[in-house]
């Protein structure tokens, strides 16, 4: 038989895309040469989540005082944090396996090998077996790499995936990148009691994010005791001396590269169909095509927007290109950006700078979230939300807080649908919440603020 799209890699990428093509009444088959869900379920954002919502259990626990409740003798056990992890990521497999076979997609366990660009070949331990196919959906992902001067050795220089596989961990880490898996290892490791420096190459902390919130990452380090060095690098390892390019030396448990992945692109056989290549990763077009006409390449593998939910919206998008010959065209900003730090950040859009850089008229609404009732209820006293927008359109959202991973959805909505800020601004928020700082960011755009104490608005 000949399907009508064959996908490689069963990541959040060509899983969604498997999904789409099969409710869509295509003959679609998925190859993947380890477990379904990829980077994302296996070594990646399930995984780690776990563990942060076992880190942060025991922080809260910490601070039950403030509530009025009284703990003694807390402790916590690493090796049991490691095996809820594993265990969650194990049903959350199984489960997936079984929404894939529920959805009529064929699966095969296997390496993939292009044959032509209407063929492959899967091979497997035992077995292998000959795909054809009218379009590929290559969805291979990517991998931890060395960078210059810190060479992986997986025992001193760990990266992701030797950090997830820790049975337990060390006293101190020094971390290498204040990305997302950057800061979100500061919080693991501070929130354990371990001792954590972490340097970043670029001038500032979370370098793709707004100036805003780099500052308040930076504030958030100070208080948990996380030595922070912006612009700074590794000069040299050596054993486990570690010399840092603003001179000092260090001699942590582990080096952690929270830094560095290489797209999968060398797949058997793809050599000889000589696709353009954007750099290390596959390039596409706006339908997330390739130079080759019936190949699309989606997720880490183009390189366009390492996330989860970017790789599985662009699956959907390529499998609706293939159907229905539909411009995937899509607009970047309107996909939100989530890095699990305490508190957590989301963003979403243009941050303020670049909007300056482009020259883009935008109004401006920082709200604290300490002037909410909802975060004093919860006894919280950090974080802000900050509003871009020009008249119709929310042009960039950024918070840090307790929730922002969830608030940040209601402006992207907004955002995606064109709604106006003067349109938001008469949705009624239900109080007290943690969305009433929705709310006010998009009063401070249209009018004032109805809950700004004076004196909190300078903290920003
Ligand atoms: C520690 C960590 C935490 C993260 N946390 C988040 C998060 O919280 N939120 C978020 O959105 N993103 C997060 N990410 C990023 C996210 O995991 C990736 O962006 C996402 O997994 C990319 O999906 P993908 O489908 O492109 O590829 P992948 O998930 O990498 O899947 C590719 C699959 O292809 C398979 N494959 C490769 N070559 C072949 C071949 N020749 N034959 C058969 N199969 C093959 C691989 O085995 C793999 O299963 C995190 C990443 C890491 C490392």
């Amino acid at each position: 038989m000949t399907y009508d799209i064959a996908i490689i890699g069963a990541g959040p990428g060509g899983y969604t895309a498997a999904i789409r093509a099969a409710q869509l009444g295509m003959a679609v088959i998925l190859v993947e040469k380890d477990q379904p869900g990829g980077v994302c379920l296996n070594r990646g954002c399930i995984p780690s989540k776990a563990i942060i919502t076992s880190v942060d259990r025991y922080t809260e626990a910490k601070r039950l005082h403030k509530f009025g409740i009284k703990m003694e003798n807390l402790s916590y056990d690493y090796g049991e944090i490691f095996q809820e992890k594993e265990k969650l990521v194990k049903k959350l497999v199984k489960s997936l396996s079984q929404v894939i076979k529920a959805n009529g997609i064929d699966y095969i366990k296997g390496e993939a090998c292009i044959e032509s660009k209407n063929s492959l070949k899967v091979i497997s331990e035992t077995s292998e077996q000959a795909v054809e196919f009218k379009n590929l959906i290559i969805a291979t992902g990517s991998r931890p790499c060395s960078l210059p001067n810190i060479k992986l050795d997986h025992k001193f220089v760990l990266d992701t995936d030797d950090v997830l596989s820790m049975e337990d961990l060390p006293e101190s880490a020094l971390i290498v990148g204040s990305g997302a898996s950057g800061i979100e290892w500061a919080r693991i490791f501070s929130g354990l009691e371990k001792q954590v420096t972490l340097v970043e190459i670029a001038p500032k902390l979370a370098p793709s994010l707004d100036n805003s919130i780099s500052e308040a990452i930076r504030r958030e380090f100070k208080k948990k005791k996380v030595e922070a060095y912006t612009a700074t690098s590794i000069e040299e390892i050596d054993a486990n001396r570690v010399l840092l390019s603003n001179g000092q030396e260090l001699t942590p448990d582990i080096v952690f590269l929270g830094a560095g992945r290489v797209p999968n692109t060398e797949i058997k056989g793809v050599e000889q169909l000589d696709p353009e290549m954007n750099g290390k990763f596959f390039k596409v077009d706006s339908n997330l095509r390739t130079s080759i006409d019936n190949i699309y390449a989606i997720g880490d593998v183009n390189g366009i927007l390492q996330v989860a939910h970017a790789a599985s919206h662009q699956g959907v998008r390529a499998v609706e290109h293939i159907k229905f010959a539909q411009q995937a065209d899509i607009d970047y900003t309107n996909i939100p950006f989530v890095i699990y730090g305490h508190p957590e950040i989301a963003s979403l859009g243009y941050a303020e700078d670049v909007l300056m850089e482009k020259g883009i008229p935008y109004k401006k609404s920082v709200f604290p979230m300490p002037a909410l009732g909802k975060t004093l209820v919860e006894r919280e006293n950090e974080g802000f939300i900050k509003v871009l927008a020009d008249e119709e359109n929310i042009l960039g959202v950024h918070i840090i807080s307790g929730n922002a991973s969830e608030l940040i959805h209601q402006l992207a909505i907004a955002k995606s649908a064109g709604i106006s800020p003067e349109i938001l601004s008469g949705t009624v928020f239900a109080h007290p919440t943690y969305s009433e700082a929705v709310y006010e960011g998009i009063l401070g755009l249209v009018g004032d603020f109805f809950h700004l104490p004076p004196g909190l608005k300078t903290r920003i």
